[in-house]
C-alpha cells in the first residue's frame, strides 16, 4: 500500500512512494535515477537484492517515451513484467513465447503510448528489424541488466551481450544504464568500454551482506556433514550447489531417501520439469533445491535461508553471486562451503581439458577462490578485499571470526602417517593408508598382508576424518605428493625426511567438521 504523502514536491520521491510503495530511496538509488533522467549514462553495481530494478523502472516513469530493458533470461523477464504490471505500469516482454496475436497487440500498445517498459533479450534487440523499430519509438533509456555477461572477465560471458555496444553506437544520445550485482574492477572497466558508455555516473554499493554467515568446512564425509547441517535448518528454504549434473542427481536422491523435501535442477532436465521445480521452490512446496549453477539467476525468492556449496565454485564472483541468493530479506542466513583441496586440482584439470589453451584469467580466478577457501583470516574481509572494498576489521559473523582456527602439534601424527605411506611402498591412496593406520581388517588390507605391517593400527585413536584432514595437510605442506598417474597413490617428498627422523616439529590446523555456534549478541 502506498504511504500517504506529507508535503512531497520531488516527483521521483512521489512516484517511489505512490507507485512502488516505498518510503525512501536506498543508498544510491536517488542519484542513479536523477542522472538517468538528466540523460547521462550509468554504471550501477549493487549486490543482489540491493534494488537495481528500481534504478531504471523509476526513470522509465519519469521520462517521456519507452525504456528498453535488456535481460538475459525469459523467466527473469516474465517475473519482472508481472511485477511491474501489478504496480499498474505498462510493460511487455517481446520474446519467442508470444503468439502472433500477442506480439501484434504488444506492438500496438507501444505505438499507442501505453507501454513504459519493454523487456528484450540481447539477441532480439540486436535483430535488424528490432533495431529499425527502436529508431521509430520514442526511446527514453536503455537498461542493460546483468551487465557482467558482457565481459569475458565476468563469470557468465554471453557473446550476444558483447555486441550491445552496437546499440549505443546506433543511439548515442539515448542514455544507457548498465547494472550488475558482481563486478570486480577489471569487469567494470570492460563493461564501460564494450558498451561505449560516455562518462557514466557510477554507483558502487557496498558488497557486504552482513546477515550472511560464511563458513568453510573440510569436506570429509560430505553427505553426513550436509545432513547434520540440514537438520539444523529444518523447514528452511535453501539451495545446494554441486559441480556436475550427476552429483546433483545423486545428492537430491540421497536427501529424498533421508526424508528431506529436495529436488534436482540442472540444464539437462526438461524445461517443464525445471519450471515445476522452480515454482515449487517459490511456493514453499520444496525446501531444498540441489542444483548446478544453471539454477538461480532470476530466482526471486527473498527467504532463502542457506546456500551450500558441495563443490568449489570456479571464481569468487560465482561464489558471491550464488551465496548472495540467501537472506535477501535481510534476516540471518548461512553460506556453507564444503572444501576439499583436491577440488582445486580437479577444476584446474577441467579448465585445461578443453580444446583451447586454458584462459589465464580463469586460472587466476580459480586460484583466488582456492585462496579464499584456505584463508585463515575473516572470510568477509577476504571477499570484500577481492571486490576492492577495503575491510580492515574482522566481521564477527564468519566461521573464522566465531571459531578461530586452532593449531596443534602434529609431529607425532605426521610421523605415523608418513611411515605408514612408506610401509605400503608409496603405492596406495589416502583411503587405504587410513585403513591401515586405523587397524582395519578389511579385505584390501588383509589380502596384501598390510595387517602385518608395524604401522597397522598405530593411529586407531583418531577418526578417519581426522586422518583425512592430516593427510591433506601433509600434501599441502609439500611433504606428501598425490601421484595422478597412479590413481592418486601417496608418495613421500624429500621434505618428509626430517619430520620422519624426528628432526622437525610440525603444526597443523584442526579440521573443521561442524559449524561454529553463532556467538550471542554479536554487534553488526
Ligand atoms: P536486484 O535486482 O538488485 O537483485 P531488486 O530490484 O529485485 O534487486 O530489489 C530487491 C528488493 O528490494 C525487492 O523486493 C524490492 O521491492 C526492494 N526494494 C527496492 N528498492 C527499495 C526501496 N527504496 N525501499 C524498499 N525496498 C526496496
Ligand atoms: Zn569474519
Amino acid at each position: 500500500a502506498a504511504t500517504p504523502l506529507s508535503d512531497c514536491t520531488d516527483p521521483a520521491l512521489a512516484l517511489l512512494q505512490q507507485v512502488f510503495g516505498y518510503r525512501q530511496f536506498r543508498p544510491g538509488q536517488e542519484q542513479v535515477v536523477a542522472s538517468a533522467c538528466q540523460g547521462r549514462d550509468g554504471l550501477v553495481i549493487m549486490p543482489t537484492g540491493g534494488g537495481k530494478s528500481l534504478c531504471y523502472q523509476l526513470p522509465a516513469l519519469l521520462l517521456e517515451g519507452v525504456t528498453v530493458v535488456v535481460s538475459p533470461l525469459l523467466s527473469l523477464m516474465k517475473d519482472q513484467v508481472d511485477a511491474v504490471r501489478q504496480l499498474g505500469i505498462g510493460a511487455v516482454a517481446l520474446n519467442s513465447s508470444l503468439s502472433r496475436e500477442e506480439w501484434l497487440a504488444s506492438l500496438a500498445a507501444i505505438r499507442d503510448g501505453q507501454i513504459k517498459l519493454i523487456y528484450l533479450s540481447p539477441e532480439r534487440l540486436l535483430a535488424p528489424d528490432m533495431m529499425a523499430r527502436l529508431a521509430e519509438w520514442p526511446l527514453a533509456l536503455i537498461a542493460v541488466d546483468e551487465a557482467h555477461c558482457i565481459s569475458q572477465w565476468g563469470h557468465d560471458f554471453r557473446p550476444q551481450y558483447a555486441r550491445l555496444g552496437e546499440v549505443k553506437q546506433a543511439f548515442p544520445h539515448i542514455p544507457m544504464m548498465a547494472l550488475t550485482a558482481t563486478a570486480d574492477q577489471a569487469t567494470r572497466v570492460d563493461i564501460v568500454q564494450r558498451l561505449g558508455l560516455h562518462q557514466p555516473h557510477e554507483h558502487l554499493s557496498s558488497f557486504d551482506r552482513p546477515n550472511i554467515r560464511y563458513s568453510v568446512m573440510d569436506k570429509l564425509s560430505p553427505f553426513t556433514q550436509l545432513k547434520t547441517f540440514l537438520q539444523q535448518q529444518k523447514g528452511n528454504a535453501g539451495i545446494i550447489y554441486c559441480g556436475s549434473r550427476r552429483r546433483v542427481e545423486e545428492v537430491a536422491e540421497k536427501l529424498r531417501k533421508e526424508g528431506f523435501a529436495a529436488e534436482a535442477y540442472h540444464a539437462g532436465l526438461e524445461s517443464d520439469l525445471r519450471n515445476q521445480v522452480q515454482e515449487a521452490f517459490l511456493r514453499e512446496q520444496v525446501d531444498i533445491v540441489v542444483a548446478t549453477v544453471a539454477f538461480g539467476m532470476g530466482i526471486n525468492k527473498s527467504n532463502v535461508r542457506f546456500v551450500v556449496h558441495w563443490d568449489l565454485p570456479k571464481s569468487i564472483e560465482s561464489y558471491y553471486q550464488e551465496t548472495g541468493r540467501a537472506g535477501r530479506d535481510g534476516l540471518d542466513a548461512e553460506a556453507l562451503m564444503l572444501f576439499d583441496p583436491g577440488d582445486i586440482a580437479r577444476v584446474r584439470q577441467l579448465l585445461e581439458s578443453g580444446d583451447r589453451e586454458p584462459n589465464p584469467v580463469d586460472i587466476h580466478k580459480l586460484n583466488a577462490m582456492a585462496a579464499f577457501a584456505e584463508a585463515q583470516t575473516c572470510r568477509r574481509q577476504v571477499l570484500l578485499n577481492y571486490f576492492d572494498e577495503p575491510a580492515h576489521e574482522s566481521c564477527g559473523n564468519c566461521d573464522i571470526c566465531l571459531d578461530p582456527p586452532k593449531r596443534f602439534d602434529a609431529t607425532e601424527q605426521a610421523r605415523k602417517a608418513l611411515s605408514c605411506i612408506y610401509r605400503v611402498k608409496q603405492r596406495f591412496g589416502m583411503g587405504h593408508v587410513i585403513e591401515v593406520l586405523r587397524g582395519s581388517k578389511n579385505h584390501a588390507v588383509v589380502e596384501r598382508g598390510h595387517d602385518k605391517l608395524t604401522t597397522w593400527g598405530i593411529g586407531s585413536e583418531h577418526s578417519s576424518d581426522h586422518w583425512l584432514s592430516v593427510l591433506r595437510q601433509l600434501v599441502h605442506h609439500g611433504l606428501v605428493n598425490q601421484d595422478i598417474t597412479r590413481s592418486m597413490a601417496l608418495t613421500l617428498n624429500p621434505a618428509a625426511r626430517s619430520v620422519l627422523q624426528g628432526n622437525q616439529k610440525l603444526e597443523l590446523a584442526e579440521p573443521r567438521i561442524v559449524l561454529a555456534k553463532p556467538s550471542r549478541g554479536r554487534s553488526r
